[in-house]
C-alpha cells in the first residue's frame, strides 16, 4: 500500500491536529535536541571510507546543512532513498486504489455503540471494498464518536477521483444519508501493494518500515512490521557503532526481516482478499447487476429457508476473517530462521491459521511474556530485557552459576549484559508459576536474550562451563563466527 496523494488543502478544516505534538514531546523527551522536525532530506552521499553525507533543508527557513551519518536509516515509505539507491520491490502492485476520508460528523443515531469498524454491503457495488468501512477515530469511543474515517475502492477511470468536491456526495451516498453534515478533514488516496524489498541494506544505508515492505492495510501488520523492524535494527546499528559486532550482524538483519516481511505481506493480502468470501456468502458476484445483488439481498433478509440457510452460510464466512482480526500468531509468533542467533534445532511451533500464538523460548524467537514480581510491582519477562545497549541473562536459582558467568562474559568482552535470577532474594518472583510452564527450561537454564527481546541462544539445563559456553554465544551472535 502506498500513498498516492494527499489533501493539504482540506488539512486547515481539522480543529487541531491531537496526536502529533504528543508524538513530537515524547520523542524529543527520549533524544533532547537530536531530532530536526519539520526538515526533508534532499540527498545523501556514501562515503568510500564508510557513513553517508546526508543533505538536508529546514522546511520553515530553506536552510540547508550536511549531516555527517555513521549509517542511513531509510523509514521514508519508499518515496525518496529506495527508488534512488535502485531497490527492487518484489510482488503485485497497483492492486486497487482506495480512498480514505477523515471527516467529523454526527452518526450516533445510526452506529452501534461498541462496534469499532462497520462494513458496508450494498447491492450497487460489486464487493464490500466498494460499499466502504467506517471506522471510529474518537476521541469518543462508542456511538458518539466526533471523527470517523471511510475507506472505500474508487475505480481507476472514474473521473471523480481526485475531486475533492465530489468526496461529501459520496460520502453521504455510501452511508444512505443523503441529508448528513459532515466536516471532511483530509482525503488520501492510497494504492494497494504487497510489495516487500529485495535487498534491506546498501551500503550504510538501510531501509525500514514501508520503505522496505507495503502492503494491504487488513490486519493491521504494516506498521507492526515496521516497528519490529526497527527494534531489530537499532541494537545492530549500536552494537556497530561501539564496535561490539562487525558486517554479519548488520548484513543479518535483512536476513531476519526479509521472510518476516513476506509472510506479513501475503497475511494482509489473504485477509484483504478473504472479503470476497464473505460477499460470495451473501450471494454478491462480480460482474452481476443490481438487480441480481437486490435479490440476493432480499433472500438474505427473507423468511425462506434458503434465507436461514445463506444467513448461517454468512455467519460461517464471517468467521474466517479471524484471519485479518485475530492473527495473533502472525503479528507474535514470527520466528527468524537464520540470522544473529544460535540454533538449538528445535522448531517454534506455528498455527496453520495464523490464530493460536504458543508461547516458545525457541532462539529466534521472541521471549514469552509472563508476569514476574519484582519490588512488590508485576512485571513482564519483556520489561526485564534491557532496553539500553546490552544483552540480558534470565535463569533461575539453580542456575546461578550462569548469573556469575554473565558478569565475568561481560567484563571480558565489553559487552553490557545483565543477568536476572527468578527465585532469587534480589530477582523477580515466578509467583503464578506461568514463566516456569512457558520457557521450556530445566531447573538450572537460561535464555540469552537480544536487545530486541529476541532469544539469543538458551542452554535448556545447566552448563557444563557456563562462563566458556556464554562468551561462545556471544561471539556467535555478534559476529557470526
Ligand atoms: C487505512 C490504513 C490502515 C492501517 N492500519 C494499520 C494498523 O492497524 N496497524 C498497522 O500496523 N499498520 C496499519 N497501517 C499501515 C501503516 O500506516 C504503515 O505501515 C506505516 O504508517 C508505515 O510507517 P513508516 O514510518 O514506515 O512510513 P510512513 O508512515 O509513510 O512515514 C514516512 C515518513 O517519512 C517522511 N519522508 C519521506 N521522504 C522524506 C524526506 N526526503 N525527508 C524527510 N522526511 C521524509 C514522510 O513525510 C512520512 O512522514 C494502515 C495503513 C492504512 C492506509
Amino acid at each position: 500500500m502506498r500513498y498516492q496523494t494527499d489533501s493539504p488543502s482540506l488539512a486547515s478544516n481539522y480543529p487541531q491536529l491531537r496526536l502529533e505534538p504528543l508524538l513530537r514531546d515524547e520523542a524529543e523527551k527520549r533524544a533532547p535536541g537530536q531530532i530536526l522536525f519539520n526538515h526533508t532530506v534532499t540527498g545523501w552521499e556514501q562515503q568510500d571510507r564508510g557513513g553517508v553525507h546526508v543533505s538536508v533543508v529546514n522546511n520553515e527557513t530553506d536552510e540547508g546543512q550536511t549531516i555527517n551519518a555513521r549509517y542511513v536509516i531509510a523509514a521514508d515509505g519508499g518515496k525518496t532513498v529506495g527508488p534512488q539507491v535502485g531497490v527492487q520491490m518484489a510482488g503485485p502492485t497497483d492492486m486497487v486504489d482506495m480512498v480514505s476520508v477523515h471527516f467529523g460528523a454526527d452518526l450516533s443515531d445510526y452506529v452501534d455503540e461498541a462496534t469499532l469498524i462497520h462494513w458496508f454491503l450494498n447491492p450497487e457495488g460489486e464487493s464490500s471494498w466498494d460499499a466502504g468501512a467506517l471506522v471510529k477515530m474518537g476521541p469518543t469511543w462508542d456511538n458518539h464518536s466526533e471523527e470517523w474515517t471511510i475507506h472505500f475502492m474508487f475505480r481507476p477511470d472514474d473521473p471523480e477521483r481526485f475531486d475533492e468536491t465530489a468526496i461529501v456526495p459520496r460520502v453521504r451516498d455510501l452511508l444512505k444519508l443523503p441529508d448528513l453534515e459532515l466536516t471532511v478533514y483530509k482525503v488520501s488516496h492510497w494504492i494497494l501493494d504487497r510489495v516487500v524489498a529485495t535487498q534491506w541494506r546498501f551500503g550504510d544505508i538501510f531501509l525500514a518500515g514501508d520503505a522496505a515492505h507495503r502492503q494491504p492495510p487488513t490486519s493491521g501488520l504494516g506498521l507492526n512490521t515496521g516497528i519490529q523492524d526497527a527494534h531489530a535494527l537499532a541494537w545492530r546499528l549500536a552494537a556497530a557503532v561501539n564496535g561490539s559486532a562487525g558486517e554479519a550482524v548488520l548484513d543479518s538483519y535483512q536476513t531476519e526481516r526479509i521472510p518476516v516481511a513476506i509472510d506479513g505481506a501475503d497475511w494482509a493480502l489473504l485477509a484483504f482478499s478473504n472479503h470476497a468470501v464473505i460477499d460470495a456468502a451473501i450471494g454478491l458476484v462480480p460482474g452481476a447487476a443490481v438487480e441480481a445483488n437486490l435479490v440476493a439481498f432480499e433472500t438474505l433478509f427473507g423468511d425462506s429457508r434458503i434465507g436461514g440457510a445463506i444467513r448461517a452460510r454468512t455467519a460461517d464466512a464471517i468467521g474466517t476473517q479471524r484471519f485479518e482480526f485475530q492473527a495473533h500468531d502472525i503479528e507474535m509468533g514470527y520466528t527468524y530462521a537464520e540470522g544473529s542467533f544460535v540454533a538449538d534445532g528445535s522448531t517454534a511451533p506455528k498455527s496453520l491459521d495464523g490464530t493460536v500464538y504458543t508461547p516458545t523460548t525457541t532462539p529466534g524467537r521472541r521471549v514469552p511474556h509472563a508476569w514476574l514480581e519484582q519490588d512488590g510491582e508485576q512485571v513482564s519477562t519483556l520489561d526485564l530485557v534491557s532496553d539500553a545497549w546490552g544483552f540480558t541473562l534470565m535463569t533461575d536459582t539453580a542456575g546461578r552459576a550462569w548469573a556469575e558467568a554473565a558478569a565475568a562474559a561481560a567484563e571480558s568482552t565489553g559487552v553490557p549484559l545483565i543477568a536476572h535470577v527468578v527465585g532469587d532474594e534480589h530477582g523477580p518472583a515466578d509467583t503464578t508459576g506461568r514463566w516456569a510452564e512457558i520457557n521450556e527450561l530445566e531447573a538450572g537454564g537460561a535464555l540469552l536474550i537480544r536487545p530486541d527481546q529476541i532469544i539469543a541462544w538458551r542452554s535448556q539445563g545447566p552448563g557444563q562451563e557456563p562462563a566458556t559456553e556464554l562468551v561462545a554465544a556471544l561471539k556467535v551472535v555478534l559476529t557470526g563466527a
